[in-house]
């Protein structure tokens, strides 16, 4: 840090807008080359049943590991490689990486689903079912413990796109989920006429249901209609005990935060999972013996 005056030293730290776009530039132009490279990787976040603490699945998160920028949050390049026409890419990497980590425990007898988050473009893509049959087939994974994440938004901004192809993707045995529930049109009557399967409630919702009666109402009302509507319903950004405990007593079915675990990389999953009952083939057991 340079002793100046300290209205200088703050405008140096804040980026300027044509810094931002040049970041942008060379996030995007780098991005395959990124793929190829391993900067780019999937990390996985357990889901666990409500009640107990039996791990259902995990969800994929693309991490990348920028040699000059360093950790880029998704939320930051997902949107930058979207706009750049990429996407196609990142899924497809996304997964085959993830349905090859579901091959793999499955010749370990471990049924794990992982679930993939979808950008908006891939649901403008009518090659795009095709694709991802393709690779189950490839990595020899039903389509059943496949999960596709979409948020309600990607799906309204052009429904009669979509429609066609979420139908493909659920005949597929696919189960598609709704992420970041609540936090868009919230078209009700809309998501009775999609062939979805889950309900994820935002996390936002989650956050604040200890200590907002609002919040804790439109959780309630979302695990409602989910079920009258025979969806399961998962809620993210479970940070606390009272939050894992008032989903479970309202019947939410799924729990995924930061108090179940923090996305891992595949090698401290693998860790995690040891000391978990996991599903296995035919039956419930556990994974190991440890506790
Ligand atoms: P999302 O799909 O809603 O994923 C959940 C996000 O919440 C993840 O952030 C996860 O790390 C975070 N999270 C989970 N539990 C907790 C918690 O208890 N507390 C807090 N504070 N956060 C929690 P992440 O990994 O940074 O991803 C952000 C978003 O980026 C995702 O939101 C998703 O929309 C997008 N994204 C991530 N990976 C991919 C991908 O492979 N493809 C596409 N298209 N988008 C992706
Ligand atoms: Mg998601
Ligand atoms: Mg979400
Ligand atoms: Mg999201």
């Amino acid at each position: 840090v340079r002793a100046t005056r300290s209205g200088e030293e703050v405008k140096s730290y804040v980026p300027s807008m044509g810094q931002i776009f040049l970041r942008r530039f060379q996030m995007v132009t780098q991005f395959r080359q990124a793929i190829d490279e391993g900067q780019v990787t999937v990390h996985y976040q357990p889901k666990v049943a409500l009640p107990g603490k039996q791990v259902l699945g995990v969800e994929a998160l693309v991490r990348w590991q920028h040699p000059e920028f360093g950790r880029v949050d998704p939320d930051e390049f997902v949107p930058a490689v979207e706009a750049a026409g990429l996407v196609g890419l990142l899924t497809s990497f996304v997964l085959d990486t993830a349905l090859d980590r579901v091959r793999r425990w499955l010749d370990d007898g471990l049924r794990i689903s992982v679930a993939v988050n979808l950008s908006v473009r891939n649901l403008a893509d009518a090659e795009f079912p095709t694709r991802v049959a393709e690779s189950l087939e490839r990595f020899g994974v039903p389509g059943e413990l496949l999960t596709l994440e979409l948020t309600e938004s990607d799906v309204m901004q052009d429904p009669g796109r979509a429609l066609p192809i979420l139908r493909e993707l659920s005949d597929l045995g696919i189960e598609l989920a709704v992420d970041d529930f609540g936090t868009g049109y919230s078209s009700l009557a809309y998501l009775r006429q999609l062939p979805v399967d889950q309900v994820k409630i935002d996390k936002s919702f989650v956050f604040g249901m200890g200590t907002d009666l609002g919040d804790l109402a439109v959780v309630r009302s979302i695990v409602e209609l989910g079920h009258s509507l025979g969806l399961t319903v998962v809620a993210e950004g479970v940070e606390e005990d009272l939050a894992r405990d008032q989903l479970e007593a309202m019947g939410c079915d799924v729990a995924q935060g930061y108090l179940i675990s923090r996305p891992l990389a595949e090698d401290r999953l693998e860790a995690w999972l040891q000391a978990r009952t996991v599903r296995s083939l035919g039956r419930t057991s556990e994974s190991s013996g440890a506790v």
